[in-house]
């Protein structure tokens, strides 16, 4: 299918490398590669006894398994970080490994040791759309427009992930500033 548009704005996420490679007129050079990385979750059967969240110092490329009381109280644990080997968003699989619980009692009895055993249970997973791979410096997100790459009318966002969703307001104040 093609389409034909005056304005177009790629925040296709997991999918905007791809998107932006279909884009006529679009030099590869200005499409990055990217990379899958999977987070899982567990939540904690029964009462946490924390009243906020717990965040550990981030390592690497992630912030760690932190804490996150939903607004019924029940404690999440999440996300870990699974560098994914898939070419395409679609080959990937979201469910979440039950032999990952190991890590998940390691990392999260560093900050809460009487963390009793058993008590974490698979919850649900996400995957962060990286522009950068395993090992590598992190980069900031990508916003690019016609300065950037010379396509009138384009703006391709890349490697919005977390925190893409807390951002979300200021990156569309910012690509609605973006001359095009
Ligand atoms: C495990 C995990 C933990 C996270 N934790 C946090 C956090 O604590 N705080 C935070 O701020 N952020 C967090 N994030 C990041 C946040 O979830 C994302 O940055 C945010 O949801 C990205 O929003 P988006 O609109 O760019 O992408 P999405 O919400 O994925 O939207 C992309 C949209 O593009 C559409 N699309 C895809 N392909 C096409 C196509 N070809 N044509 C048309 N439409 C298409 C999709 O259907 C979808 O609606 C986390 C992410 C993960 C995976």
């Amino acid at each position: 299918m093609q389409v034909q548009a005056r304005t177009v704005v790629n925040a296709a996420a997991l999918h905007a490398c791809s998107v932006a490679r279909g884009i006529q007129g679009l030099p590869a050079e200005h499409v990055p590669r990217e990379h899958f990385a999977k987070g899982s979750y567990y939540t904690l059967a029964g009462k946490a006894p924390f009243t906020r969240l717990v965040y550990p110092a981030p390592q690497g490329a992630w912030l760690g398994v932190h804490l996150t009381l939903d607004l019924g109280g029940q404690a999440k644990f999440g996300p870990d970080l699974e560098w994914l080997n898939v070419a395409t968003p679609d080959a990937i699989d979201y469910t979440v490994d039950p032999k990952r619980a190991d890590a998940f009692y390691e990392a999260v009895r560093r900050y809460w040791p009487a963390l009793p055993d058993g008590a974490l249970q698979p919850s649900y997973s996400g995957v962060r759309p990286k522009i950068y791979g395993p090992g590598e410096a992190a980069p900031d997100f990508r916003i690019d427009g016609p300065a950037v790459h010379g396509v009138p009318g384009l703006v391709n966002l890349f490697g919005i992930e977390s925190p893409g969703l807390t951002s979300a307001m200021a990156i569309g104040e910012y690509v609605s500033q973006i001359d095009v």
